[in-house]
């Protein structure tokens, strides 16, 4: 037997509680793994309060993210012992998930636990962490570099704002943080923010080009912020966009994009191509310090899971939530 999160959806409703299951009923996989830590994604949020369709079939262990030890492998890759790390590929979605002791997945969709992360610290970043890394290749990839000026991080507070700002910071960027929580100044400042803004200067209808300000953006957030951030970037600057922690709509014009080359990159995690998860992890172990990294975390059981996701929705949760299943 084994605790996990577990997520109903029946005539009595949508919910999720903590439950004791057997082993048998793991779904088919390739490698079982002894989950060491899980942690929160929004998507986690969503998933457990049911604020969201992320669930596709019930009854479903949430859970986009986990770290262990392989207890069993039929896959040529993985053998018994082996410390891995799972991001996304619709696991806690579609495929029970990691916020349990224990889970069976494909091995082709974990990657090694790199060498210079614990288990902890992998689900420190966990896939928040890891798409805030892919968002910092996308604007290097499109050439923004340090010396450029300006680059905005919008939702900062949150886990790919908080690890945006660090990474980005660490490597030379003048960083400006947008918050809807400017009493956490101090902690966006020391992750390595130059200067924090208020989410209220950009998360309402704007026009279509406006003062030309940012270099490089990574926003978390979309709808009018992410319209109002394409609309504030400089000549032929990128906008690295992942989130949709405003909305899910895009309510924008052309004109940055064919009156100063903006370029907007998207962003997505959970189907990334293994070569482009293996690049993020290696730039995460050089580009995040680890103490900067622990400044982010919040630690809590599995048993905490169901509340904290609730505060994760609301909007209470700074940084990183990472969880012990044991
Ligand atoms: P968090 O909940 O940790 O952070 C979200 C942050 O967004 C909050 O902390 C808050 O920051 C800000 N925010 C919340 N509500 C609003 C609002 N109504 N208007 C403006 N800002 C708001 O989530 P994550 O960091 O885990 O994820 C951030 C986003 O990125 C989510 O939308 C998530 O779905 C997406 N994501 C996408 C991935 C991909 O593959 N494309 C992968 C991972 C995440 P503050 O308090 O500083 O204002």
């Amino acid at each position: 037997m084994f605790k996990a999160v577990l997520i109903n959806k029946d005539e009595a409703g949508y919910r999720a509680a903590l439950a004791e299951l057997d082993e048998g009923a793991l779904p088919a996989g390739d490698v079982s793994i002894k989950v060491a830590y899980s942690t929160l994604n929004y998507k986690d949020g969503l998933a457990i309060t049911g604020k969201g369709p992320v669930v596709r079939s019930f009854p479903m262990v949430p859970g986009i993210d986990l770290a262990g030890t392989v207890e069993e492998s039929t896959h040529p890759a993985f053998a018994v012992g082996d410390a891995v790390v799972l991001n996304g590929w619709g696991v806690g979605e579609t495929h029970w998930g990691g916020l349990a002791q224990k889970a069976r997945l494909r091995g082709d969709w974990l990657v090694p636990l790199p060498a210079a992360f614990s288990a902890r610290q992998a689900m420190a970043i966990g896939t928040a962490g890891y798409t805030a890394m892919l968002c910092v290749m996308a604007l290097e990839q499109h050439g923004v570099r340090p010396g450029d000026g300006e680059v905005l991080v919008t939702g900062a507070n949150g886990g790919v704002g908080s690890v945006a700002v660090a990474v980005l910071a660490r490597l030379g960027y003048r960083v400006v943080a947008a918050t809807g929580r400017p009493q956490e100044a101090d902690y966006l400042k020391a992750l390595g923010a130059a200067e924090i803004i208020e989410r209220s200067t950009l998360n309402a209808p704007g026009k279509p080009l406006a003062r030309e300000r940012w270099a490089g953006a990574v926003d978390t957030v979309g709808s009018h912020t992410l319209a109002n951030v394409c609309a504030s970037m400089r000549y032929r600057g990128t906008v690295a966009a992942c989130g949709l922690a405003q909305g899910m709509d895009f309510p924008a014009t052309v004109a940055p994009f064919i009156l100063r080359g903006v370029t907007l990159a998207g962003v997505d995690s959970v189907m990334a191509p293994y070569a482009l998860r293996m690049e993020a992890w290696q730039r995460l172990a050089r580009d995040l310090d680890p103490a900067v990294l622990e400044m982010m975390v919040e630690e809590i059981a599995l048993g905490e899971v169901i509340d904290t996701a609730a505060r994760l929705m609301a909007g209470q949760v700074r940084g990183r939530v990472v969880v012990d299943v044991n």
